[in-house]
């Protein structure tokens, strides 16, 4: 596996590539690997001839300094774990590598879909994600971005970036690893104990008894159910919502629309976890 940690670097490698007609795929990523990110990893082995990962905790998405302080980096592992599963380049920059100019405000109107679920609870979050994944994009110049279901709203949000400034990148979007237990796998799950790995599996019961109702309840019902179960003690629930999977808007009936998620976003032992789950797709 080749390591650039300068931007010219990974350029001019990713160009000799492309001239000798490689498809390239780009995994971003914010390390502290687990199998969620390699199934992201194996995709864009077996859809393009060249996979970049890039990881690179970015500062401008956090809207909690804590948190970023918080992330986990265990580098050496997560270099382990890409060189197991075939990666073919690791994109490793500083922060002054990707905004050399500091970091300048990316100004895209995504409508209502950065104003719900996670886009109300984290201020400027998607700014940030946005303002990442464009600078990203630009440096690696990939024709395949893989992205996680697990974040729902962000693959969204990029896709339309993607529409939007007209880019010439297919998003792909890969599905939900999870633990045997059924938690989703997140970087920050090492930040709970065993016992609240357990616990946490809340989330996915919690997901998968709601898709049980749509053929005999209302979104509404549904989500003041599932609030209820997610303040199970030791949780604190910020939401569960039932929207459109198009537009992430809350909708009245499951008939509103062929294409329903449910989103969740709780905390446990202080960390914050998300999960979802499509309910419906016709
Ligand atoms: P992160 O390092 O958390 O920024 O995630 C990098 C990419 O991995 C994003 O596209 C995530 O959606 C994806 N990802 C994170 N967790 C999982 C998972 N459990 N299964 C599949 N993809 C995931």
């Amino acid at each position: 596996m080749f390591i650039f940690k300068r931007v010219t670097d990974l350029q001019r490698f990713v160009e000799r590539q492309k001239k000798e007609g490689k498809l390239v795929g780009f995994v971003p990523t914010m390390g502290a690997l687990h199998e969620g990110h390699m199934s992201l990893i194996k995709r864009a082995n077996d859809e393009s001839e060249i996979s970049v990962c890039s990881i690179f905790v970015n500062p401008t998405q956090f809207n909690d300094k804590d948190d970023l302080k918080k992330y986990p980096r265990p580098i050496e592992k997560d270099i382990e774990l890409l060189i197991a599963n075939a990666c073919d380049v690791l994109f490793l920059p500083e922060v002054e590598d990707v905004y050399p100019k500091g970091p300048k405000p990316l100004v895209i109107d995504f409508g209502k879909l950065d104003k719900v679920m996670e886009g109300a609870f984290r201020e400027g979050h998607f700014a940030g994600v946005a303002q990442v994944v464009k600078r990203l994009l630009d440096i690696v110049l990939p024709d395949k971005l893989f992205m996680g279901q697990k974040d729902f709203q962000q693959f969204t949000i990029i896709q339309n970036m993607i529409d939007q400034l007209d880019i010439p990148t297919e998003l792909v979007v890969c599905d939900i690893m999870r633990e045997k237990s059924g938690l989703a796998m997140s970087s920050r799950n090492v930040r709970l104990s065993e016992k609240g790995r357990k616990a946490a599996t809340l989330l996915h019961k919690t997901l998968k008894a709601a898709k049980k109702k749509v053929n005999s309840s209302t979104p509404e019902k549904v989500e003041k159910w599932a609030l209820k179960e997610l303040a199970a003690p030791g949780f604190e629930p910020e939401y569960f919502t039932i929207a459109d999977g198009y537009t992430l808007q809350p909708i009245k009936e499951f008939s509103d629309t062929d294409y329903v998620v449910a989103c969740i976003a709780v905390w446990h032992e202080g960390v914050r976890l998300i999960d979802n789950m499509i309910l419906k797709k016709e």
